[in-house]
């Protein structure tokens, strides 16, 4: 069979993955466009079946106490199995439609240790 062609995501600094996968919706090898919001995050757990759950913080200022307080957002994303996401790796999502009722993200790339805030 033809090895398809990984698709430009229009993203810019997302690489397509060098893998191929059968997702449809994954969003290089897919149907799946992403736009919309763009967050990145650490992959807390992967147990269900092409899903990862995302964690990642932010701040809530307090004008009383003049600090912030951290707060952590939670979010399903889907998981391409071209990526090899693995628990506890830096990656970046983006927004696309609802696939499910929980989810309406997708990973679309890792985040070298390097290039880590
Ligand atoms: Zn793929």
């Amino acid at each position: 069979m033809e090895k398809k062609k990984a698709k430009n995501i229009g993203i810019p600094g997302i690489e397509s993955p060098s893998d191929v996968c059968e997702d449809i919706n994954c969003p290089f090898h897919g149907k799946i466009s992403v736009r919309g919001r763009i967050f990145r995050g650490v992959v807390e757990s992967i147990k269900p079946s092409k899903t990862a759950i995302i964690k990642w913080e932010r701040r809530v200022y307090f004008p009383k106490y003049e600090r912030f307080e951290k707060r952590f957002t939670k979010v399903n994303a889907h998981r391409p199995s071209c990526l090899h996401i693995k628990e506890g790796d830096f990656v970046i999502i983006g927004e696309c439609r609802p696939i499910s009722k929980t989810k309406k993200f997708v990973i679309i790339g890792k985040v070298g240790e390097n290039e880590r805030a």
